[in-house]
């Protein structure tokens, strides 16, 4: 099913304990592209200003991304982000955020991008979200991040924008935050209530969407600890594959959302089962250790496909043990 994905396209300057880069090519709705490239059919919408280079595009486009909804604005600036990482890289500090061109965006998408059965909200202001997700009313799986800015500056709008989709992708900090709920579980237990609580019935695919209905699927991200999936049904976890070096850490949330979704989005005649999820973590787990191992997008930029495969097979491995019987002393 093709995807189409709306959020930040930008330019971020990042240092951190290994190095730094001062404009590279950034923003959640390309690093998610990039790693949803290698499953499905990819468009991105959202805005970029006079600045942008022609050679970024061309980085989405080696990958077979559609950029045809990515509109330049006349006189605009491209959304600019600056964060510095301290040694802890799992915390972050963020030093400058100019929406640029993003202010006063309103989303107008082509009839292709409008067509896509999967749509991923990617972070941006929430109001925006909900702009493109009204678009695409027909949509079989929609998920969505956010970060604690938006949490902080725009709560009703995200929860709003949270109403309408299947599946929230967030950080566990900001899980905890925008439920006010103290740990991991107890807080995706809580968005999944909302969705309880409305009167919408999941279609019998389980693929259908849910204006109104809300998440039946909570991900919450860890960081270098990996990633929680809580469904109605059930719970799985993975931590992150073990890397013996991380350069920079940026992107590589929406790197997960991308293989996580692009994996879904690559299973059209299978229900939303737990058994499909963990699978789609196992490969969002993968994509986003490829993310951290070099700046921005210049690892994942020269990804391949048997580089996926043969990392979610370690995954594999490394998650296993076997059943030990054994009688416990009493
Ligand atoms: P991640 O490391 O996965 O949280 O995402 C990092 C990306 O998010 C960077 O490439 C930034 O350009 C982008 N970003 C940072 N702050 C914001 C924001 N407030 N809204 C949208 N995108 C942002």
């Amino acid at each position: 099913m093709p995807i189409t994905v709306v959020g930040s396209i930008a330019y971020d300057a990042v240092k951190t304990p290994f190095g730094e880069r001062e404009r590279m090519l950034g923003g959640a709705a390309v690093h998610f592209a990039l790693a949803a490239s290698f499953f499905e059919e990819v468009r991105v919408v959202g805005p970029v200003g006079e600045d942008f280079g022609e050679g970024e595009l061309d980085v989405l486009r080696r990958r077979g991304v559609d950029v045809s909804d990515i509109e330049r604005i006349a006189g605009g600036k491209t959304f600019f982000w600056r964060g510095e990482y301290g040694w802890d890289l799992n915390s972050r500090e963020t030093l400058a955020t100019e929406l640029g061109v993003f202010e006063g965006f309103q989303p107008k998408l082509s009839a292709g991008s409008r067509a896509s059965e999967v749509l991923f909200l990617a972070n941006i202001q929430p109001d925006l979200q909900s702009e493109v997700r009204a678009q695409l009313p027909e949509a079989r799986f929609v998920a969505l991040d956010s970060m604690n800015l938006w949490i902080d500056i725009a709560r009703d709008a995200l929860l709003e924008a949270i109403r309408g989709v299947d599946c929230l992708i967030l950080n566990d900090a900001e899980l905890r935050q925008l439920t006010g709920k103290p740990n991991l579980v107890s807080a995706a237990r809580e968005i999944l209530s909302w969705r309880e609580a409305s009167s919408e019935a999941p279609a019998a695919d389980g693929h259908a969407s849910s204006p109104g209905g809300g998440p039946s699927v909570v991900v919450a991200k860890q960081g270098e600890y990996g990633a929680a999936l809580v469904t109605t049904d059930g719970f799985f976890a993975l931590p992150a594959y073990p890397m013996e070096s991380v350069i920079d850490p940026t992107g590589a949330g929406d790197t997960f959302a991308g293989g996580f979704v692009g994996y879904i989005a690559a299973h059209p005649d299978e229900p939303l089962s737990d058994e499909l999820l963990r699978r789609a973590m196992a490969h969002g787990t993968a994509l986003a250790s490829f993310n951290v191992e070099e700046f921005g997008t210049e690892r994942v930029e020269r990804l391949t496909g048997d580089e996926i495969h043969a990392r979610v097979e370690e995954l594999r491995a490394i998650t296993q043990f076997s059943g030990a019987p054994l009688t416990l002393r009493g």
